[in-house]
């Protein structure tokens, strides 16, 4: 028995696993390999259609190193960051940490872990003041 399978489609020698299982087949194996196989199922149409949705799914995941904030990123960030990152105030129950955006939402920041750090409330009351002055 041959180990090697030449497809018909794209012509490689294969090996016999890379071939569907096909029982009319006088070796018992298609003469199309899986990949070929899989191509020749599908209409021209729909072979666009599937790139169109892989493209879009692409596009979607674009920013794919922005995690969203949440909770759990909050209890992270509070571990991580234990003082004003403007005036290194400790954190404590008296000065709690407020959430600041780098980039203010207003100008195009986002609402992620990557434009978020925490600042004792006196320094963000104090960087809000200057945003709106310079506004
Ligand atoms: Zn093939
Ligand atoms: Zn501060």
């Amino acid at each position: 028995m041959a180990i090697k399978k030449r497809c018909s489609g794209c012509k490689r020698a294969l090996a016999r696993s890379k071939f569907p299982k096909d029982k009319s087949k006088p070796d018992g194996l298609n003469t199309l390999c899986f990949e070929c196989k899989k191509d020749v199922n599908k209409s021209p149409e729909q072979r666009m259609s599937d790139k169109m949705h892989k493209g879009k799914a692409r596009a979607k995941r674009g920013g794919a190193t922005k995690v969203h904030f949440n909770a759990g990123l909050w209890m992270r960030l509070r571990r991580e960051q234990l003082n004003c990152l403007h005036c290194g105030v400790l954190f404590s129950k008296e000065i709690p940490p407020t959430l600041d955006h780098i980039v203010p939402l207003n100008r195009g920041g986002q609402h992620t872990r990557a434009n978020i750090q925490l600042l004792c409330h006196s320094c963000n009351a104090s960087k809000q003041d200057k945003l709106e002055e310079e506004l």
